[in-house]
């Protein structure tokens, strides 16, 4: 290896190797034996050191490993990273541990793979790099490898940990889908009249548990008012789900044009096991919002909730056990992002709401595994408010549709754009009614804005605030948040905003109403549409039909007229997520049933079948002198062929 050419190694950017230690059933690890030295199997070097964070690292090892192996990644996780100095490089080495895994290993050209116990490891004649590796590897059993991790929950009002849970692995997962996967054809099988049986119990059981619930969501979320709400919003939401979900059925059954003697009618078979995957800001609401027509449907449900505000899931759990039947098909796996991932891998469609960033990994994998992935995004929603609308109303509108959840709603609005003619009436009423609203704090019973649930998110909204000051925009009401152990942030109005600055971009998620002038109303649904998101948007007019014209050339998936954020209390209306908001079938309406049905055509025969007569050459049709196709002998009973 030593040269007496080769550049001193400081001189050069290390090489970044990335290893992967895949483990069998029996705690085995697999090892390649190539002429240079054994090694891990699935290990690659990245000169320059290129291929920097986690994701790009763990993309990259899915890659490698289903390339070189032909293994399929389920869950992986970085374990160690460490530095090796050769006399002529310096090696960077990451280490990760592949939790879940399917496939059978193949070598490639020239290598041996040996499965070996990580006692045995001392005894083999190892690559230099990998030394400090296998040294760690060693202590492994197989079993430690997928050693739960633990996670410690913040209080939002305390920013105290006061929870603690632990994380199902991969194993666990794979092991509850198999179990949820069993049950799935009984609870199919049982008709819809005893799924909305059992639905009904198991709204009971959530009813009786009422309090206890919007005790622990309150805690989760810093906030009262909506907590309650919420405990009763997911037990009203199965009563309307019970309700309408028998007017949803089969498309109408039919006779062929072609073939009249072949009728069709339609039968829908649910996929088995549906995985859901839910946010933080509403997270009992949002964890049901998909699992209850999937189930319904006659798919097995696995969900899981987010890390962030797990205090609820404990009384909701105690419900589902309260109801054997659908304890059965209904499991929740909590965890953050590795339990994530191992719910896409043993799913056969997902649920997911959250951010695009994470929206965008979920919808990679979902591809990988070849399941279907219905995706509900972040937003940026934008409302015009037009020279004709009532200010004071619109202020009232713009205002509560801003702050409500303290921001924290895929849906609140969080781009203002008012023409310029009532630009500065508007501004000094919206400011003065930001002014007059408290903060819960120190009374969660006063006050009408609650802290951040997530201290992270405190984060992302103060570099906004500090970016558009920094650009040139003014704050005229709120704009510092306070800390009081959790963190809050008073209404914020900000005005002289462009869309250079981060507030008019990027998904604030907090109380802030950047409000920006606009002089004609073709300009103001340009800067509306100017947005990689297209989740909803509100029009304040002075007449229903001025609304209306606007509304219909706003590029997103649902438009509240002359009010905004309707679609916090409407569940009727269809309505798809435009651009990077979303993906898949709208989850209101018949469509957030019938997605979790796959049709399927039964095509009858009541005449005789064709004969192989439709296929003879003989047959074909000819062309006359005019060039037309002359018509064809009958081919006899059964038809022809028409594709
Ligand atoms: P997030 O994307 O960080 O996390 C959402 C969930 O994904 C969590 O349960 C998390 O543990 C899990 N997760 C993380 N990495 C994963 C991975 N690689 N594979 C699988 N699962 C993974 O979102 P968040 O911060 O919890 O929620 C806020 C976001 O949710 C905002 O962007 C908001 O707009 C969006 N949201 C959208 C809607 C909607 O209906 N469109 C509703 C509410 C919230």
């Amino acid at each position: 290896m030593t040269s007496a050419t080769v550049a001193p190694a400081a001189a050069k950017p290390p090489v970044r190797v990335v290893a992967a230690a895949l483990f069998d059933g029996e705690g085995r690890v697999l090892l390649a034996d190539r002429p240079r030295g054994k090694h891990l199997a699935g290990r690659w070097e990245f000169p320059g050191g290129k291929i920097g964070a986690a994701e790009s690292a763990r993309a990259a090892l899915s890659r490698e490993l289903a390339e070189e192996l032909g293994v399929t990644v389920q869950a992986a996780r970085p374990f160690m990273a460490v530095s090796h100095e050769y006399p002529d490089r310096s090696v960077d080495l990451s280490l990760w541990l592949i939790e879940s895994w399917s496939g059978e290993p193949r070598p490639l050209d020239g290598q041996r793979l040996a499965w070996v116990a990580p006692r045995e490891l001392s005894g083999w004649d190892i690559l230099e790099a990998d030394a400090p590796f296998i040294g760690a590897l060693r202590a492994f059993t197989g079993t430690t490898m997928t050693q739960p991790q633990t996670f410690e929950v913040r209080n939002p009002r305390s920013g105290e940990v006061d929870y603690r849970f632990t994380a199902a692995t991969a194993a666990e997962v794979g092991r509850v889908a198999a179990a949820l996967r069993a049950q799935q054809l009984n609870w199919r099988d049982a008709g819809l009249s005893h799924r909305i049986d059992v639905m009904q119990r198991f709204k009971a059981e959530l009813v009786a548990r009422s309090r206890e619930i919007g005790d622990a969501l309150t805690r989760d979320t810093g906030r009262h008012l909506l907590s309650l709400g919420e405990a009763q919003s997911v037990p009203g939401a199965i009563d309307r789900w019970c309700r309408k979900v028998p007017g949803f059925g089969a498309p109408p059954e039919g006779r062929s044009e072609g073939l009249p003697t072949v009728s069709y009618g339609f039968q829908l078979v649910p996929y088995p096991l549906v995985g859901a995957i839910s946010p933080w800001n509403f997270p009992f609401i949002l964890s049901f919002i998909d699992a209850v027509p999937a189930l319904l449907a006659g798919c097995a449900v696995l969900l899981k909730p987010s890390e962030v505000t797990p205090r609820w899931i404990d009384p909701v759990r105690s419900a589902i056990d309260s109801v054997p039947e659908l304890a059965a098909v209904f499991a929740i796996c909590q965890g953050g992002r590795e339990t994530g991932e191992a719910l896409v891998a043993a799913v056969d469609a997902v649920c997911f709401t959250g951010s695009v960033k994470t929206g965008r990994l979920v919808g990679a994998s979902a591809a990988a595994h070849f399941i279907p992935a219905f995706l509900e995004l972040g937003g940026k929603d934008p409302v015009i408010v037009t020279a004709n609308a009532d200010i004071e109303r619109a202020a009232d509108a713009v205002l509560r549709a801003s702050i409500s959840a303290s921001g924290q709603a895929c849906q609140a609005l969080e781009r203002v754009y008012v023409d310029r003619r009532i630009h500065a009436a508007f501004v000094e009423r919206l400011a003065a009614k930001a002014r007059a609203v408290e903060i819960n704090w120190p009374d969660i019973h006063r006050g009408a804005v609650g802290p951040f649930i997530w201290a992270a998110q405190a984060r992302v909204v103060e570099q906004q605030i500090a970016d558009a000051v920094a650009k040139g925009a003014k704050v005229l009401a709120g704009g510092t948040i306070e800390k009081h152990g959790g963190e809050w942030l008073r209404p914020t109005v900000l005005v002289d905003v462009t869309h250079d600055m981060q507030v008019m971009t990027d998904e604030t998620f907090g109380p802030l109403m950047p409000v920006m002038a606009f002089d004609t109303i073709d300009d103001a649904i340009r800067l509306a549409n100017d947005s990689s998101f297209g989740l909803s948007a509100a029009v304040m007019a002075g007449s229903m039909e001025e609304a209306e014209a606007i509304g219909r050339q706003i590029e997103v998936g649902a438009v509240s007229l002359n009010d905004c954020s309707l679609t916090t209390v409407m569940h009727e209306a269809e309505k798809n997520s435009f651009k990077l908001s979303g993906l898949g079938g709208s989850r209101m309406g018949a469509t957030g049933y019938l997605r979790f049905l796959r049709t399927k055509a039964l095509l009858r025969q009541s005449g005789a079948p064709a004969t192989v007569a439709v296929l003879a050459e003989e047959n074909a049709p000819r062309y006359g002198q005019d060039g037309a196709v002359m018509p064809v002998a009958p081919l006899g009973r059964g038809g022809h062929v028409s594709s």
